[in-house]
């Protein structure tokens, strides 16, 4: 069995330190543990070592643990991470507290026509594409200003801030490079339409202490705390 504990406890001393090294407090960093493909007994089991935010990329699956675990766990944060079919907006408003990966305005359209439906403003990350990949999820760089002006008019959508996956890579420094990009274009977003973004979504396993220099609020971290993914 994974050691659960011994693996959040490695973690978070290694946020605390990636954010002493750049002056950040540790608490300003919120640790989603990426639990899509585990079951909801390591869940439960994080959950009681201190873990609160869990981020699912599935819609089916993400419900399916929501309501086995609402009710026992109110105070879970529930976010969605993974890549959202516009058909399937209607079930993941109802349930999650934060969706990540906007990147198309219709995507947008939706979440803002089903948020309004059940009078629930959806918060919501707009998602890069940062390596400008063919097979990645995400808007690209140069689309990405057009589609945050489209949710900014919309009542029932609310942008916090940016979410990126870098190119794969075998050595994390590679990432920093993605990690920096992504913080100058939620500052270019900040500057030219005059309203704080306080979130930036990045950062996994092999690479959340770099994106932590880099600025990240919210790193997504999967197998360093689960261990590998069983279905
Ligand atoms: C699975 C997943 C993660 C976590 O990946 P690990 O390498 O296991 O830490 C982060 N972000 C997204 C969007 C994911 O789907």
């Amino acid at each position: 069995m994974e050691d659960i504990k011994e693996n959040l406890e490695k973690i978070w001393e290694k946020i605390k330190l990636s954010a002493e090294k750049v002056n950040r407090k540790a608490e300003d960093i919120i640790l989603l543990g990426a639990s899509k493909n585990q079951p909801v007994e390591k869940i439960i089991q994080a959950y009681k070592v201190g873990l609160k935010y869990f981020g699912e990329n599935k819609v089916q699956e993400g419900i399916k643990k929501i309501e086995n675990l609402q009710e026992s766990y109110p105070d879970i944060h529930w976010h969605f991470i993974g890549g959202l079919q516009t058909n399937k907006v209607k079930y993941a408003v109802k349930y999650f507290e934060l969706i990540h990966s906007v990147d198309r305005k219709e995507l947008a359209d939706e979440i803002d026509k089903r948020s309004k439906k059940i009078n629930k403003v959806q918060d919501c990350l707009i998602e890069v594409n940062i390596g400008d990949e063919e097979s990645k999820y995400g808007v690209k760089i140069d689309d990405l200003e057009e589609l945050y002006e489209h949710c900014l008019n919309k009542t029932n959508i609310n942008i916090l801030g940016l979410m990126c996956i870098p190119p794969y890579s075998d050595n994390p420094e590679n990432s920093r490079k993605y990690f920096v990009k992504l913080r100058e274009l939620k500052e270019n977003l900040e500057r030219k339409f005059k309203k704080k973004l306080p979130h930036l979504s990045m950062g996994m396993s092999a690479d959340f202490h770099i994106a932590i220099e880099e600025g990240a609020t919210i790193v997504r971290v999967g197998t360093a705390i689960f261990g590998e993914r069983k279905y």
